[in-house]
């Protein structure tokens, strides 16, 4: 008898027919002598719909009393498609109960809208589970020591699922999701992609924070702190495929390098629409400037990410980094009003219509000329680079956003992903 978490994403609950399916799914794996742990989405669009009549009504500036009101609201799409697979499961004649995270308990930090897992009590989860019961858990969210509903951020149900996984020392962590595993980039933006077998826990670390969206990237630092054993893999097959081929197929997130079965240079490319680019023009070239800059950026609470400085000319530089979109307006506020004055800096700009394309393979490591290559291949399109940042296994660039497809598209191409 092995124990199995399984997450299903918004589109596979999205109608009671898909749930239906996923019930009789679940109810297959359990009569093979299984114990599982289910934890759904909310039904797709369910927690979009929610924000946005939070929206409709949002106080001009909104605050933590705001945020923890979002928790509060958002956390109950996923109380509803979990409730609704329990009934599903009891139409089927499979024992099942549903919990809400607090009920559990799942602990978070106090960070309404993006906290984070501290703890899980397995107790009560167990002890349904030796008493023959498929359990459901909604995903998403946990309680923090005030006992405050909190929510994990966006997608935040598979970081739900692997925390559980990981707590209860499943076998495996199943993310069945409507692709059919993981991809050489998103197949909605490039049909050649290539389901990749296996796909190293390095890269895919990568590949989700440079803003591949099929995980949250908190479930892939999870799955690597505690090795929990996790696969991608489709929720749309006919429910009573043979089980045995159904455990094998999708992506496997493998720890060992040398479990790869595919061993190309670059494994995949992601990209992301998410950022916003700023910098500060004529700035002093003198010991300091950079943390009076960021400095100021990172006591707002600002993330930063692709940082340049440019070479300086007559005792004056350039200073350019991104920042998440939605603190794009914040950042150039701040830095008028705080930084410019004391800086004697000339002038902020701003651009939030640019994009991040990056490569990323375990097996750039060992070899020369990727970088390069991936220049070239933007430059035989006219795409101009405007930021580069690099580490040992990926190369990011920050481009035009309305060169985006082309750009995922040529390097696809360019690193012969669509070739088997
Ligand atoms: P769920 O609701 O099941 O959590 P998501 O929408 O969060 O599903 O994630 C699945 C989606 O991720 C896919 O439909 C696909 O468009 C997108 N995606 C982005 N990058 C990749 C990739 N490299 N491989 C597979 N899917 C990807
Ligand atoms: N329902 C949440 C969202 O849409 C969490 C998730 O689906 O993982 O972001
Ligand atoms: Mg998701």
């Amino acid at each position: 008898m092995a124990l199995f978490v399984h997450k299903y994403g918004g589109t596979s609950m999205g109608s009671t027919e898909r749930i239906r399916n996923v019930a009789k799914r679940v109810a297959k794996w359990a009569r093979a002598g299984h114990q599982i742990v289910v934890v759904p989405s909310a039904m797709s669009g369910e927690t979009n719909r929610l924000l946005g009549l939070a929206k409709e009504l949002a106080p001009a500036k909104p605050n933590e009393a705001f945020n923890r009101e979002l928790d509060m609201l958002a956390s109950t799409g996923e109380q509803v498609s979990s409730a609704l697979l329990a009934i599903a499961l009891q139409s089927e004649g499979m024992p099942a109960v549903s919990y809400a995270g607090w009920q559990v308990a799942i602990k978070t930090n106090n960070a309404f809208t993006k906290a984070r897992i501290e703890s899980i009590d397995d107790a009560r989860i167990r002890a349904d589970l030796n008493n023959g019961r498929v359990v459901i858990i909604t995903g998403f969210q946990g309680v923090d020591d005030n006992g405050n509903i909190t929510t994990l951020g966006r997608g935040g149900s598979d970081t739900s699922a692997v925390a559980i996984a990981a707590a209860m020392k499943a076998n495996e962590c199943l993310i069945y999701t409507d692709v059919d595993g993981v991809y050489t980039t998103d197949p909605r933006v490039v049909p050649e992609a290539r389901r990749l077998h296996t796909v190293s826990f390095e890269e895919m670390l990568e590949m989700a924070s440079l803003g591949s969206k099929v995980l949250q990237i908190r479930s892939v630092e999870f799955a690597g702190k505690y090795k929990v054993p996790m696969r991608v893999l489709s929720s749309f097959t006919p429910w009573d495929i043979d089980i045995n081929e159904e455990a094998a197929s999708g992506t496997l997130i493998t720890f060992e390098e040398d479990e790869q079965m595919e061993q190309a240079v670059v494994s995949g490319i992601a990209f992301n629409r998410d950022e916003a680019k700023i910098s500060v023009l004529g700035v002093p070239d003198k010991p300091g400037i950079a943390y009076q800059i960021l400095g100021a950026v990172a006591d707002a609470n600002i993330e930063v990410d692709v940082i340049i400085q440019n070479l300086s000319k007559d005792g004056k530089t350039d200073f350019s980094f991104t920042v998440h979109r939605n603190d794009y307006a914040r950042t150039i506020d701040l830095l008028k009003e705080k930084v410019l004055p004391s800086l004697g800096a000339a002038e902020v700009a701003g651009d939030a219509k640019i994009c991040k394309v990056s490569i990323v393979g375990i097996g750039m490591r060992s070899h020369v000329g990727v970088a390069s290559k991936m220049f070239r291949s933007l430059s035989e399109e006219g795409i101009n680079i405007q930021m580069i940042s690099t580490s040992e296994i990926k190369t990011s660039v920050v481009i035009d956003e309305k060169y985006m497809e082309l750009a995922v598209r040529a390097l696809h191409k360019a690193f012969d992903l669509d070739q088997a």
